[in-house]
């Protein structure tokens, strides 16, 4: 029969689950791993003294209506050799998330997938009704960190903000509004950031963009020729998945 560890964490086979609680509408999985020595961050010589542990919480995919926080109990170890730089590491749970991640490579990678389809105010709500609520903030910085696949130059490229709350803006959505897919995340609402995109991906003959001032600028400049529309007149509800 499969066991509940490998049932829940089917790609970390050296996870132990030691223990589960349930606070209102949370459910705490105290693991660990069953390894006995790791191998220096560094050095990769084998460690096997512990100087010390710690619990690290990561956020994880929802299970059953509840959400779910992962208690990693975290050791630390005396690398065992004198000549390394490092004299102590903690060990990594790499089949599990990246280093200083505060949620799981694989909720992760579930909002993204939300961001991507739904777009922002749509997805942090969706975000909350699945469990994992985060802030349209922490999704627009989780679109960031994964690739956006390479993508055709738009013909209409709708041009939106990506804000919190009004006057609060961190990036700019390109979307391609016949594929009704996004194709790149701007780090910021500046005419040049878009004008410098517009004329790297020259072939842009439509641009429905909303917020006459910055976009205007920046969009006249890199793509002089292009025909402006309002943004309201096509923008989709949903975006359509990069992949
Ligand atoms: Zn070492």
């Amino acid at each position: 029969m499969l066991s509940l560890t490998a049932f829940l964490f089917p790609s970390c086979p050296d996870l132990l689950l030691e223990e589960m609680t349930c606070e209102g509408q949370t459910l705490f999985l105290t693991v660990r791993s069953s390894k006995q020595a790791v191998a220096c961050s560094v050095c990769e010589h084998i460690a096997v003294k512990v100087h010390s542990r710690y619990t690290r919480s990561l956020a994880d995919l929802s299970l059953m209506e509840y959400a779910v926080v992962l208690r990693v109990q975290v050791r630390r170890f005396f690398c065992s050799n004198p000549a390394c730089v490092r004299q102590t590491f903690a060990e990594p749970f790499a089949d599990l998330a990246v280093a200083h991640a505060r949620r799981t490579s694989r909720q992760a990678s579930r909002l993204s997938a939300i961001a991507k389809e739904l777009g922002g105010r749509p997805a942090a709500r969706e975000s909350e009704n699945v469990q994992m609520p985060v802030s349209r903030h922490t999704l627009l910085r989780l679109l960031r960190r994964c690739p956006v696949p390479e993508a055709p130059t738009p013909r209409v490229l709708g041009v939106d903000d990506w804000s919190i709350r009004k006057g609060q803006t961190y990036g700019t959505l390109l979307v391609d509004l016949e594929r009704h897919r996004i194709v790149e995340v701007l780090p910021d609402r500046e005419a040049q950031t878009l004008q410098a995109w517009l004329t790297v991906h020259p072939g842009v003959e439509i641009i429905s963009r909303d917020r006459a001032g910055t976009y205007a600028q920046g969009a006249s400049k890199g793509a002089p020729t292009a025909i402006h529309t309002n943004l309201h007149s096509h923008m989709p509800d949903r975006y359509e998945g990069s992949k």
